[in-house]
């Protein structure tokens, strides 16, 4: 078992058209709370992120946002979080939230996320964290992405335990329980 103690999540700045994606959103920020787990995110007050920093907060739990100034500037961060952290630029403010937390989890949400996602398993396949990562396939949000990464390990230019660095379960609680138990697929370093 691994203790996660602060889980970061990326998801959309917008909420979206689908119910769904903001019911899974609640579920994830009451079972952070449940299992007090702190959340770190993009510090936004908008859409799904706003959504889920909220649910933590007013189930008694900790949010910390980690925001650029740029998008500060803009007014999108949240001000009522436990701690609002203002960075330079975007690179800072992932280096950040990336040092923060213990696990990474991508709920529904757009490029934005996708990006985020991206990066940070990038950074675990080439060996710079051993952190936990996977996705919320939220009624199959997800699937055409898992069904990418197949294809990709199928075809010889993923390996299968770099395959295995994304984790996926239908709710928060389940992809929750898969990370706390440590998923191996240890990286291998620059052999993908
Ligand atoms: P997207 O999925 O394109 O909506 O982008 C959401 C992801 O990108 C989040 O996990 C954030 O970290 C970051 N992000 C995008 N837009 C914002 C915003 N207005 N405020 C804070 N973070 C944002």
């Amino acid at each position: 078992m691994r203790e996660l103690q602060n889980v970061c999540v990326f998801l959309g700045s917008s909420t979206g058209t689908n119910p769904d994606n903001a019911a899974a959103t609640v579920e994830l920020g009451r079972e952070l709370v449940a299992r007090d787990m702190g959340l770190v995110y993009g510090g936004g007050a908008v859409g799904l992120m706003g959504l889920l920093a909220d649910t933590v907060l007013k189930a008694g739990g900790r949010a910390i946002g980690i925001i650029p100034r740029s998008l500060f500037a803009r007014e999108v961060a949240h001000q009522g979080l436990t701690e609002l952290v203002e960075t330079e630029n975007m690179h800072d403010r992932k280096a950040m939230m990336y040092e923060r937390s213990d696990a990474f989890i991508a709920l529904p949400g757009g490029i934005g996320t996708l990006d985020e996602l991206a990066e940070i398993t990038t950074w675990r396949q080439i060996g710079l964290h051993d952190k936990p990562i996977g996705v919320v396939d939220v009624n199959g949000y997800y699937r055409s992405l898992l069904a990418w990464l197949d294809r990709v390990t199928e075809d010889g230019l993923l390996n299968e335990q770099n395959r295995g660095l994304v984790n996926s379960a239908p709710t928060g609680a389940e992809l929750l329980d898969i990370l706390s138990a440590d998923p191996t697929g240890a990286a291998t370093k620059w052999d993908n």
